[in-house]
């Protein structure tokens, strides 16, 4: 049987932390103690461990916690496996051997979703809200039905309102004895983490995963043949959910190759025009297929909850409430859907960067393998067409654009800018 952090491509130095980390947790509970006060975590043996990569042997040796401590922040580019790594971890604190075995209820139950104590919040819109965040703090302050501890995993903690995020910092300052708070987020820049938040958490750094280490991992444990494997863990730029899909489904790999077309179909302004069309349509399909069947069924059960269609005293009541409650539902399925909307348009222009990355890279000669090895000769061509200044500046447009939707321009504005660009150069 893998143990929990078998699936933690090529993160050994995280690994080796949390694995300590969670031995340490173990003991604590054995002495039947509460873990050292969040303050014990110094600031210093972080930032220094984390200019060092996590590496520097004095900040490890002073640094309080080879043992436990109850906030943790996990950063690293998307993919990296930050809820992996949380994941991993709770279910090593809830391990009844304390080295997350892989095999014990504790760590089964956390693996699969369905342990009492582990709670995830995954945030459906473009924000995490102050009422959701109250609402979590309050349950996490509650004893663990396990014995063991009240786990609660924030992914995209950047996405957190900055009242959600006060909300949180309260319970991180004063945490209830047996809580453990672990924040998934991009870098600890302030943009993306409040500095008294984490000032109060221990950094786990992720770094992306080698090509190798994530092929080697396709074809281990999802059975990929290794040429398929290796194709779609480069095409991936280290991005290890979206290697699996690559190399398992097809509508991936189809959506993928239409966006790599784009480049080749900038012949004019129309064409330019249509390709951003183009882009925004396919990112709107993919997200309504995502998000449809989920959207139903939350709908009908609702209804069902609601007893739709009921009769007698305190009907009234109910319907006017009921349609509260299907407005708010609705509220957050849109949001959702835009949400799914952006991170497909986000995906189709990391591709789309990788392809100017590498007519960049051929122009200039650099001695690197190229990351989409299917459109090589294509980025090939337009080195030899657009010398290396050109190919920058098609780099740089598709980040801009990147930067435009992130900022909250309007994506179909954004890409028709960008779409102008790649065709002017
Ligand atoms: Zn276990």
């Amino acid at each position: 049987m893998p143990d929990v952090f078998a699936d933690l491509v090529g993160q050994e130095e995280a690994v080796d932390t949390l694995r300590r980390a969670a031995a340490a947790a173990a003991a604590v509970l054995r002495a039947g103690a509460v873990p050292p006060p969040t303050d014990a975590v110094g600031d210093e043996p972080d930032a220094l461990a984390e200019e060092a990569g996590g590496a520097h042997p004095e900040a490890r040796a002073a640094d309080p916690g080879a043992g436990m401590t109850h906030a943790w922040i996990f950063t690293g580019p998307p993919g990296s496996g930050r809820s992996v790594a949380a994941r991993a971890f709770a279910a090593a604190l809830q391990c009844a051997y304390g080295t997350g075995c892989g095999g014990c209820p504790g760590c089964h139950t956390t693996m699969t979703g369905t342990h009492a104590d582990v709670r995830m919040v995954v945030p459906e819109g473009l924000s995490i809200g102050v009422n959701e965040m109250r609402a979590l703090v309050l349950r996490a302050a509650s004893t663990p039905s396990g014995g063991r501890w009240q786990v609660v995993i924030i992914e995209d903690a950047d996405r957190l309102t900055e009242a959600a995020g006060n909300a949180l910092l309260k319970a991180v300052e004063e945490p209830p004895p047996r809580t453990v708070f672990l924040l998934c987020a991009p870098s600890t820049h302030p943009d993306d983490i409040s500095v008294t938040i984490r000032s109060r958490c221990r950094v786990v750094p992720l770094r992306q995963p080698a090509p190798d280490a994530v092929a080697e991992m396709l074809a281990r444990r999802d059975g990929v043949v290794p040429d398929v494997a290796r194709w779609a863990a480069a095409a991936a730029q280290g991005h290890v959910g979206r290697a699996r899909r690559l190399a398992r489904d097809p509508e991936a790999r189809k959506r993928r190759e239409a966006v790599l077309a784009v480049p080749r179909r900038l012949t004019g302004v129309g064409a330019a025009f249509d390709a951003a069309s183009a882009l925004i349509e396919a990112a709107e399909a993919e997200a309504e297929a995502s998000v449809a069947e989920a959207a139903a069924t939350e709908r009908a059960a609702l209804e069902t909850a609601l007893g739709a269609g009921g009769t007698g005293r305190g009907a009234a009541g109910a319907i006017r409430g009921a349609a509260g409650q299907l407005k708010d539902l609705e509220k957050r399925q849109k949001s959702r859907a835009t949400r799914a909307q952006r991170d497909a348009l986000d995906r189709a222009l990391v591709d789309l960067a990788g392809f100017y990355r590498d007519a960049l890279t051929m122009a200039l000669r650099a001695p690197v393998s190229p990351v989409h090895t299917d459109t090589a000769e294509l980025a090939a061509a337009g080195a030899q067409k657009w010398d290396a200044e050109g190919a920058l500046r098609r780099l740089e447009a598709v980040l801009e654009c990147r930067a435009a939707i992130e900022a909250n321009v309007k994506p179909r504005i954004a890409l028709e800018a960008m779409m102008l660009s790649l065709w002017k150069g």
